[in-house]
């Protein structure tokens, strides 16, 4: 059960940024749909 449960998040597509879409890594906190560079103000 777990495994298939793995298997389901590497089938997930990349999480990418909205405005750039460039490919957002594994982060601590949700930034929404954005990267941290667009994030970043
Ligand atoms: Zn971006």
């Amino acid at each position: 059960m777990i495994e298939n449960v793995v298997e389901f998040f590497k089938n997930l597509p990349p999480k990418q940024c909205a405005q750039c879409g460039e490919k957002i890594e594994e982060q601590h906190e949700c930034y929404g749909n954005t990267c941290e560079k667009c994030n970043t103000i």
